[in-house]
Formats: structure tokens, C-alpha cells, sequence
């Protein structure tokens, strides 16, 4: 997509700190560096979230986060490390071109993610169940 800041990227029409690519994705530093190490991970074709994902691109992105974390955690030896990804402005999605977030983390790092839990029941476990699978 020809204003897709990832697509860009990807085309190499504006720089990046590449750690590392194969033919159906791409790796490079955040901007933001919410803690050194931090990398992005996107699929190279512009997928715009994880809906619009083949699962080929879906297994490869994966491979590749997979193998970023352990190098990054060879590298910066951190004490935890988060997978983050979003779709949708309501989950905090900015740039509408797939990809994850390969996080560092530490204590008090300022990094926070609020999981109000609901605790339903059993049943409603059950039905929320049923309408995925019935979709798979
Ligand atoms: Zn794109």
C-alpha cells in the first residue's frame, strides 16, 4: 500500500534498524524502544491485521518473533520477555499493517497491561466455546 509506513519499510524507501528478514517477513527496532531489545515483527505483504493474515504469513511471522525473542534475550538478558500484538484501534493498534511486538521486560518497567478478569461460568465458558468453534 503505497501509504503504509510498513510497506515503505519493507520496500526500503525509509530506513529501519533491520535485525533481520526472509522472504515473508521483517525485523527491526521499534522507534520507541519501550525497553532496549525491543523489535518489531511484520509480515512483508501488507496484511493490515491478524483477519487479513494467510496462514502461511501467520506461521511465518510467528517463526521469526520466535527467533528474534531468543536472540534479544541472548543479547539483553532480560528478566522477562511480553509477545504484544493488536487489532484494531481498540486494542491500541497505530499502524495498520500487521506485526507484534517482541518486548523486553522488567520490573518496573512501566509497561502495563490491565486484565480485568471476569470469572464466568461454566456454561457461558461453554457457549463462548461453541460460537468459535462452529467458526473454525
Ligand atoms: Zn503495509
Amino acid at each position: 500500500m503505497a501509504d503504509c509506513v510498513f510497506c515503505k519499510l519493507v520496500a526500503k524507501q525509509i530506513p529501519a534498524s533491520i535485525v533481520y528478514e526472509d522472504e515473508a517477513t521483517l525485523a527491526f527496532m521499534d522507534l520507541g524502544q519501550v525497553n532496549p531489545g525491543h523489535v518489531l515483527v511484520a509480515c512483508k505483504a501488507h496484511a493490515a491485521n491478524v483477519y487479513a493474515l494467510e496462514d502461511t504469513q501467520a506461521a511465518a511471522v510467528f517463526r521469526t518473533a520466535a527467533r528474534v525473542a531468543r536472540a534479544v534475550r541472548d543479547a539483553f538478558d532480560p528478566p522477562g520477555l511480553s509477545i504484544y500484538q493488536a487489532n484494531g484501534a481498540p486494542a491500541g493498534q497505530t499502524v495498520f499493517h500487521f506485526h507484534l511486538h517482541v518486548l523486553p521486560r522488567h520490573d518496573g518497567d512501566g509497561m502495563q497491561l490491565v486484565w480485568p478478569v471476569k470469572n464466568p461460568p461454566r456454561e457461558r465458558l461453554e457457549e463462548y466455546a461453541g460460537r468459535i468453534r462452529a467458526r473454525l
